[in-house]
């Protein structure tokens, strides 16, 4: 999973997304309430979710919930801020965010929070997804075949993880790398396909379709 984190707290913000990536939650971060809404207005494509900060220079996280919402935005958003008062949690929820937590929060349920909202926002409620006898558990990181645990590198899950959760969705190699390395890139040019080849290998070679010259697809259920 890849989130949008706005906070203008740097050590704050640096605490947790290290403390996000090592709960396999990625995160792109920026540091005000303008750099946000540019990021959701070109890059919301790679993003699953936004944690966003109430109290932020140039346009608070009220102006920008607004904003992102008036302009269809429908990306789950949790609040993340040090304002514990009920009206500004009714007042946030009321503006269109998702859910709400009080700082400091623990990464766990950050971590969790975002899993919740991104299942409900793809309209699921069961924790784990399931493809024919696969099944993959995000909280865990575990994934099994017919009932046996099967062992992903922490790539290899998150493009499984990516795939299962878009069945019958084409992705490019380019959707998938931006998912994987972010904004800034990163990846090896062959990357994608060296993860979708060990994915096959791992969980049966029919798991992942290739559409030559156009991306990759896990076929819808049933
Ligand atoms: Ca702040």
């Amino acid at each position: 999973m890849r989130v949008l984190l706005v906070e203008d707290d740097k050590p704050l913000g640096s605490a947790v997304c290290e403390g996000l990536a090592d709960l396999g939650v990625r995160c792109e971060w920026v540091l005000d309430g303008e750099a946000a809404e540019t990021a959701l207005a070109t890059d919301a494509a790679g993003i699953d979710a936004v944690v966003l900060d109430l109290g932020l220079p140039r346009r608070s996280g009220l102006e920008v919930l607004a904003s992102v919402r008036s302009r269809g935005v429908v990306l789950p958003v949790l609040i993340l801020t040090a304002r514990d008062a009920a009206e500004d949690i009714v007042a946030a929820l009321d503006a269109g965010a998702d859910d709400y937590l009080v700082k400091p929060a623990d990464l766990r349920e950050i971590a969790a929070r975002l899993r919740a909202l991104v299942r409900r926002a793809a309209g699921r409620a069961a924790p784990r997804l399931a493809w024919r006898d696969i099944e993959l558990e995000p909280s865990s990181r575990k994934v099994w075949k017919g009932g046996e645990s099967i062992e992903l590198s922490g790539r290899e899950f998150e493009v499984a993880e990516l795939l299962l959760r878009h069945t019958g969705v084409v992705l490019s190699r380019s959707q998938i790398e931006q998912r994987l390395y972010g904004w800034d890139g990163g990846a090896e040019s062959n990357a994608v396909e060296v993860h979708i080849h060990h994915l096959r290998r791992k969980l049966g070679a029919d798991f992942i379709r290739t559409l030559r010259g156009i991306g990759y697809m896990v076929e819808r259920n049933g």
